[in-house]
Protein backbone atom coordinates (compact mmCIF):
# COMPACT_ATOMS: atom_id res chain seq x y z
CA UNK A 1 0.00 0.00 0.00
CA UNK A 2 1.42 3.50 -0.72
CA UNK A 3 2.27 5.86 1.98
CA UNK A 4 0.07 8.23 1.14
CA UNK A 5 -2.66 5.55 1.15
CA UNK A 6 -1.72 4.73 4.77
CA UNK A 7 -1.93 7.78 5.92
CA UNK A 8 -5.73 8.47 5.34
CA UNK A 9 -6.31 5.42 7.54
CA UNK A 10 -5.69 6.30 10.98
CA UNK A 11 -2.94 3.56 11.99
CA UNK A 12 -0.42 6.05 11.21
CA UNK A 13 -2.14 9.40 11.96
CA UNK A 14 -2.05 12.35 14.13
CA UNK A 15 -4.12 10.21 16.40
CA UNK A 16 -2.03 7.31 16.82
CA UNK A 17 0.82 9.42 18.53
CA UNK A 18 -0.76 11.36 19.92
CA UNK A 19 -2.98 9.71 21.94
CA UNK A 20 -2.40 9.46 25.95
CA UNK A 21 0.65 8.17 26.69
CA UNK A 22 0.81 8.48 29.96
CA UNK A 23 0.58 4.76 31.09
CA UNK A 24 3.12 3.79 28.15
CA UNK A 25 6.37 2.29 29.80
CA UNK A 26 8.85 3.44 26.99
CA UNK A 27 7.25 7.12 27.17
CA UNK A 28 7.84 6.90 31.28
CA UNK A 29 11.64 5.76 30.32
CA UNK A 30 12.45 8.44 27.89
CA UNK A 31 10.53 11.21 30.16
CA UNK A 32 12.90 9.65 33.04
CA UNK A 33 10.09 8.59 35.31
CA UNK A 34 11.47 5.08 35.12
CA UNK A 35 14.97 4.10 35.33
CA UNK A 36 16.78 2.71 32.36
CA UNK A 37 20.42 2.02 31.59
CA UNK A 38 20.58 4.61 29.03
CA UNK A 39 23.64 4.14 26.65
CA UNK A 40 22.38 7.38 24.24
CA UNK A 41 20.11 10.29 24.26
CA UNK A 42 19.63 13.10 21.88
CA UNK A 43 16.63 15.48 21.26
CA UNK A 44 14.58 12.74 18.98
CA UNK A 45 15.87 8.94 20.17
CA UNK A 46 17.09 7.15 23.56
CA UNK A 47 18.58 4.45 23.53
CA UNK A 48 18.88 1.98 26.76
CA UNK A 49 19.96 -1.52 27.68
CA UNK A 50 17.28 -3.92 27.66
CA UNK A 51 15.92 -5.45 30.86
CA UNK A 52 16.11 -8.88 29.47
CA UNK A 53 19.24 -9.11 26.95
CA UNK A 54 18.84 -11.96 24.43
CA UNK A 55 22.21 -11.31 23.53
CA UNK A 56 25.55 -9.79 24.92
CA UNK A 57 24.67 -6.77 24.03
CA UNK A 58 21.17 -6.18 23.60
CA UNK A 59 19.53 -2.52 22.85
CA UNK A 60 16.70 -0.79 22.48
CA UNK A 61 16.62 2.28 19.97
CA UNK A 62 13.40 4.43 20.23
CA UNK A 63 12.17 7.41 19.02
CA UNK A 64 10.99 9.96 22.46
CA UNK A 65 7.66 11.06 21.16
CA UNK A 66 5.42 7.82 21.13
CA UNK A 67 4.68 6.26 18.06
CA UNK A 68 3.20 2.95 18.50
CA UNK A 69 4.70 0.50 15.66
CA UNK A 70 6.37 0.82 12.42
CA UNK A 71 2.51 0.92 11.06
CA UNK A 72 2.06 4.12 12.81
CA UNK A 73 4.59 5.90 10.93
CA UNK A 74 3.48 8.65 8.12
CA UNK A 75 5.95 10.96 5.52
CA UNK A 76 6.45 13.07 8.76
CA UNK A 77 8.37 10.73 10.61
CA UNK A 78 10.30 8.64 7.87
CA UNK A 79 13.60 10.21 8.71
CA UNK A 80 13.15 9.23 12.32
CA UNK A 81 13.54 5.36 11.36
CA UNK A 82 17.00 6.30 9.69
CA UNK A 83 17.83 8.25 12.62
CA UNK A 84 16.59 4.89 14.67
CA UNK A 85 19.18 2.93 12.61
CA UNK A 86 22.22 5.27 12.55
CA UNK A 87 22.72 5.52 16.29
CA UNK A 88 21.93 1.64 16.56
CA UNK A 89 24.81 1.46 13.87
CA UNK A 90 26.85 3.68 16.47
CA UNK A 91 26.44 1.76 19.42
CA UNK A 92 27.58 -1.40 17.74
CA UNK A 93 30.60 0.38 17.15
CA UNK A 94 30.93 1.65 21.08
CA UNK A 95 29.69 -1.30 21.82
CA UNK A 96 32.22 -3.35 20.12
CA UNK A 97 30.25 -5.91 17.73
CA UNK A 98 30.15 -3.61 14.56
CA UNK A 99 32.73 -5.82 13.12
CA UNK A 100 31.72 -9.13 14.59
CA UNK A 101 28.59 -8.42 13.59
CA UNK A 102 25.13 -7.66 14.75
CA UNK A 103 21.26 -7.22 13.92
CA UNK A 104 18.37 -5.14 14.23
CA UNK A 105 15.15 -6.04 14.35
CA UNK A 106 11.50 -4.18 15.01
CA UNK A 107 8.91 -6.57 16.51
CA UNK A 108 5.68 -5.74 14.81
CA UNK A 109 2.19 -6.37 16.31
CA UNK A 110 1.28 -9.42 17.84
CA UNK A 111 2.81 -12.94 16.23
CA UNK A 112 5.94 -10.71 15.70
CA UNK A 113 6.12 -10.88 19.39
CA UNK A 114 6.07 -6.53 19.80
CA UNK A 115 5.30 -6.48 23.71
CA UNK A 116 5.91 -2.95 24.14
CA UNK A 117 3.84 -0.84 21.96
CA UNK A 118 6.39 1.90 21.42
CA UNK A 119 8.39 1.85 17.89
CA UNK A 120 11.68 -0.04 18.80
CA UNK A 121 14.59 -1.15 16.95
CA UNK A 122 16.01 -3.93 19.01
CA UNK A 123 20.14 -3.80 18.64
CA UNK A 124 21.54 -7.51 19.15
CA UNK A 125 24.99 -8.08 19.25
CA UNK A 126 28.33 -10.13 20.77
CA UNK A 127 27.05 -13.66 19.93
CA UNK A 128 26.22 -15.77 16.75
CA UNK A 129 22.62 -15.40 15.34
CA UNK A 130 20.49 -17.86 14.07
CA UNK A 131 18.65 -17.44 10.74
CA UNK A 132 16.04 -18.16 9.77
CA UNK A 133 14.63 -16.05 13.40
CA UNK A 134 12.30 -17.98 15.51
P1 LIG B 1 9.27 -6.13 22.07
O1 LIG B 1 8.84 -7.44 22.69
O2 LIG B 1 8.14 -5.12 22.15
O3 LIG B 1 9.82 -6.25 20.69
O4 LIG B 1 10.46 -5.59 22.94
C1 LIG B 1 10.27 -5.08 24.22
C2 LIG B 1 11.56 -5.25 24.96
O5 LIG B 1 11.52 -4.40 26.08
C3 LIG B 1 11.82 -6.65 25.47
O6 LIG B 1 13.05 -7.13 24.95
C4 LIG B 1 11.86 -6.49 26.99
O7 LIG B 1 12.84 -7.29 27.60
C5 LIG B 1 12.18 -5.01 27.14
N1 LIG B 1 11.64 -4.40 28.34
C6 LIG B 1 10.38 -4.54 28.82
N2 LIG B 1 10.22 -3.78 29.91
C7 LIG B 1 11.40 -3.14 30.10
C8 LIG B 1 11.86 -2.19 31.09
O8 LIG B 1 11.14 -1.78 31.99
N3 LIG B 1 13.14 -1.76 30.98
C9 LIG B 1 13.97 -2.18 29.98
N4 LIG B 1 15.21 -1.68 29.95
N5 LIG B 1 13.57 -3.07 29.04
C10 LIG B 1 12.30 -3.54 29.10
ZN1 LIG C 1 5.27 5.51 24.34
Amino acid sequence: MPLQEARGRGANSVAAEVKPVEDCLFCKIARGELPANVAYRDDGVVAFHDLNPQAPVHVLVMPIRHIESLLALGEGNLELVGRLHAVAAQLARELGVAERGFRVVINTNREAGQSVPHLHVHLLGGRAMGWPPG
